[in-house]
């Protein structure tokens, strides 16, 4: 047998899946099976548009046995298959860059159980109730078989072996506490829970008894009357790794013109790569039930946390990542699925603002990216966000904003940066009794000037000499100050661009204030970063 050596973060990984104290075991199977309906997925697809795998068109089908006596839970499935260069690459290395910072985080994170749940270590799974795991796997089109074997003490071996047919089994040899798993009544228990909706029969095998044990029918496809709402959120935990129960979900099937059908789920918790470059597009692509793929052009960047599916009734089978953004078909069902998600976000605004305000705090600040990038559905955004006002410690958005301006109040008002309720710069606008947003993402200080106006009121900075045009000119007795002003702006020199004489200010004697040509310092600041 050839030895090989897991791939140090793989090590670190196995250690932590075993010696965790994860009570929650079971999922081993569900990350098992969705491998298995992968690997259907793979084969079922090449079989539609590559000539050479039409031969290998068989029922697809898991089957998971349960062998008492050798206290063995094994999961087969018929499959696209690994080779042994598949087998040590998918097996002894974590491909995924997420799944690398992920293991960065949990070494500083006490919770390690949570995040196991939370994200699913897929295969690696399996050794948090088996000391022994074999793969036995055949690659569709190939002759040869192989075996790879691991205690996870390291290392593992790949050897040649036996299969009939192409298709994979996991085989586990389980643990001296995991025995529950080869109860019948347990594995049924599991595979309702977790995976009733995979759209492939799973059958439960033990002696010569073999029983379907699962709907096999998508969920998506259902109609929404006969969908509880658990088999919603458990299907979610399937599609997404993800432990929690989601926000809230949208299901939509559209008839007409266009058929298709989309399940789009709100987590209720941030994906832990929401702010990374590489983060894994959360959802995927079905043709007629078929899955085809997982991409980012889905949907856009600022919706990069919602996870789900678009199944589509008329799309090329054989549609490829290149071709996916010029489809037309696709491209009005993209536009409307974003228009659906912004709209069903209204709603929940409207009618549940508890719940928002949790949505908002998670995903609020990838929401107002859209500002800058799609100028489409801008009026819409703009409906969904929230801030905290010179009057408000909680939140409010535009609507209320406008609904409680003055009576000769021309424009709304904001501040950019953490709140600064004693600035200066609000004086004028206390003694007025005019509200003052505070902005205070780091990213506003982008967005903001983006978003121009509101219902026709414009924004205008507090801090920049724009706010300044809405007051009445005072007329200042300019001589009387004119040598004051001259020393200033010598002493100031190159520091500020002017001194003038203002109305604005009643109880701090000076302040400073941008003129209104001239980006703001946080707006410079990150333009500079940015190489501008
Ligand atoms: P993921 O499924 O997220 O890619 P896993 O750790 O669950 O990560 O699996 C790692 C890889 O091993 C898969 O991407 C796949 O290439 C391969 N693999 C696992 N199980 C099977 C299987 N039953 N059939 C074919 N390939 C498999
Ligand atoms: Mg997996």
């Amino acid at each position: 047998m050839a030895k090989h050596h897991f791939e140090a973060e793989v090590s670190k990984l196995l250690h932590i899946v075993i010696h965790s104290l994860y009570t929650n075991k079971e999922i081993f199977l569900r990350e098992l099976i969705s491998n298995a309906s992968d690997a259907i997925d793979k084969l079922h697809l090449l079989s539609l548009t590559e000539e050479k795998y039409k031969e290998f068109v068989a029922e697809p089908k898991i089957t998971i046995t349960l062998d008492e006596i050798e206290k063995r839970l094994i999961v087969s499935d018929n499959g696209i298959g690994m080779d042994d260069v598949d087998l040590i690459e998918n097996l002894g290395t974590i491909a995924k860059s997420g799944t690398k910072k992920f293991l960065e985080e949990l070494e500083e994170n006490k919770q390690k159980e949570n995040l196991i749940g939370q994200f699913g270590v897929g295969f690696y799974s399996a050794f948090m109730v088996a000391k022994r795991v074999e793969v036995v796997s055949r690659k569709a089109g190939d002759e040869k078989a192989w075996i790879w074997v691991s205690e996870a003490s390291g290392e593992f071996e790949v050897d040649e072996a036996k299969r009939e047919t192409h298709g994979t089994d996991v085989i586990l040899y389980l643990r001296e506490d995991a025995k529950e798993f080869l109860d019948e009544w347990r594995i049924k228990e599991i595979v309702k829970k977790y995976s009733d909706h995979i759209p492939y029969k799973i059958y439960l095998k033990k002696g010569d008894k073999e029983e379907q044990i699962n709907s096999a029918k998508a969920l998506w496809k259902l109609n929404k009357s006969e969908i509880k709402e658990e088999e919603y959120k458990e299907f979610y935990k399937t599609l997404s790794h993800d432990m929690q129960d989601p926000l809230f979900w949208i299901h939509t099937k559209a008839e007409g013109t266009l058929e298709y059908t989309t399940l789009f789920y709100i987590p209720s918790v941030r994906p832990f790569d929401l702010f990374r470059a590489d983060y894994e597009p959360g959802v995927k692509l079905y043709v007629k039930n078929v899955f085809i793929m997982q991409d980012r052009d889905l949907l856009p960047a600022y919706l990069r946390f919602v996870r789900g599916i678009i199944d589509a009734e008329d799309l090329p089978l054989n549609i490829s990542r290149e071709t996916l953004q010029y489809n037309a078909v696709l491209s009005k069902i993209k536009k409307a699925s974003i228009r659906k998600i912004l709209t069903e976000l209204k709603k929940l605004k409207e009618n549940d603002k508890e719940k928002y305000i949790k949505f908002w705090d998670l995903f609020g600040k990838v929401i107002k990216e859209g500002i800058l990038s799609d100028f489409d559905n801008r009026e819409l955004i703009k409906e969904l966000i929230l801030f905290k006002t010179s009057k408000s410690n909680s939140y409010i958005d535009f609507a209320t904003y406008v609904k409680n301006m003055k009576e000769h109040q021309k424009s709304i008002y904001y501040l950019i940066g953490s709140e600064q309720k004693d600035s200066p710069l609000l004086d004028r606008f206390k003694k007025e009794d005019f509200e003052v947003i505070f902005f205070s993402d780091d990213i506003d200080s982008l967005i903001v000037p983006a978003l121009e106006s509101y219902k026709e009121k414009r924004l205008k900075s507090i801090a920049s000499t724009e706010a300044d045009e809405d007051f009445e000119e005072v007329s200042l007795d300019e001589a009387k100050y004119s040598d004051l002003l001259r020393a200033l702006k010598e002493g100031l020199k190159e520091k500020v661009k002017d001194v003038k004489l203002s109305a604005r200010l009643t109880e701090y004697p000076v302040c400073l204030v941008y003129d209104k040509n001239d980006p703001e310092y946080q707006t410079a600041m990150l333009l500079q970063q940015m190489g501008e």
